[in-house]
């Protein structure tokens, strides 16, 4: 049985596909929800009784902390900050790189080096970082610095998971395949540009996965708060994959 009531939970990333989603399904649950986004027009339609939303760059440590050194103790958190660069590493430029890393990588680094502490001192929390199938689980074509940085968020949740399980907090990555969301439908739509046709660009990604279809944003929340639930207390550290087969 599920049950957030009496959880205080932040989402990272929350405007938007995966983390709107499991901001909708948490708070339906009966959770506090924090709600932040760097993009304040299409978060704000979140605010709502039980979900307070705010606007945050997860790339700017700086304001990071100051978040978190206003908002304080959290039970849970869904790290979901992440952007997809298309190419090959011939593609990709150190720019290109970088930023992929800073956006990716960094961004979860910063919550993480905030919340661990909190979370230690309070006698724990779960936190839930967003990886990829397309990480040190499989390559997909022209995911190059994309899967590296997917790779290091796994290795960020298991190092975490390994140092803080006897702190009660559970540390935990969600690896999926490809998913609707808005990201996904301009990559769909790129893809279809170079094809001749939308349709091809759509057919394409749902032909990658062995059940021939695109995920939803809500198969991916109810996973995640799962995994932010108390029903998921004994797992930490794993590689949660949901990806329509890909790695059967
Ligand atoms: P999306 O890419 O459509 O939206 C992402 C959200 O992140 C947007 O609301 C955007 O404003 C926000 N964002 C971007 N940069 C930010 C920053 N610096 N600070 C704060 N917010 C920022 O949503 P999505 O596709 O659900 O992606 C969410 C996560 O799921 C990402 O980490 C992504 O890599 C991962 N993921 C997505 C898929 C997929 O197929 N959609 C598959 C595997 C993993």
């Amino acid at each position: 049985m599920i049950d957030l009531t009496s959880k205080r939970i932040l989402v990272t990333a929350a405007a938007a596909g995966i983390g709107r989603a499991t901001s909708v399904l948490a708070a339906e649950y009966g959770a506090e929800i924090v709600a932040a986004d760097i993009d304040s027009d299409t978060l704000s339609e979140l605010d709502s009784n039980n979900i307070a939303t705010v606007v945050l760059d997860g790339t700017d440590l700086a304001a990071v902390e100051e978040f978190f050194l206003r908002e304080g103790k959290f039970d849970g958190v869904l790290n979901a900050v992440g952007i997809v660069h298309h190419g090959t590493i011939e593609d990709c430029s150190e720019d290109d790189w970088r930023k992929s890393f800073r956006v990716n990588v960094d961004s979860m680094y910063y919550v993480l080096r905030c919340i661990v502490p909190i979370m230690a001192t309070n006698g724990g929390g779960s936190i839930v970082n967003m990886s990829s199938v397309v990480s040190s689980l499989k390559g997909f074509t022209n995911r190059f610095v994309y899967g590296a940085t997917k790779a290091a968020v796994i290795g960020m949740t298991k190092s975490v998971a390994a140092d803080y399980v006897d702190r009660g907090i559970r540390c935990n990555a969600i690896c999926p395949g490809t998913v609707d969301t808005p990201s996904w439908r301009d990559r769909a739509r790129s893809l279809g540009d170079a094809l001749g046709s939308p349709e091809a660009g759509y057919r394409e990604f749902a032909d990658r996965q062995p059940m021939k279809r695109i995920g939803t944003a809500e198969e991916i929340a109810a996973l995640a708060v799962y995994l932010l639930s108390d029903a998921s207390a004994f797992t930490t550290g794993q590689t949660h994959v949901i990806d329509g087969g890909i790695l059967i």
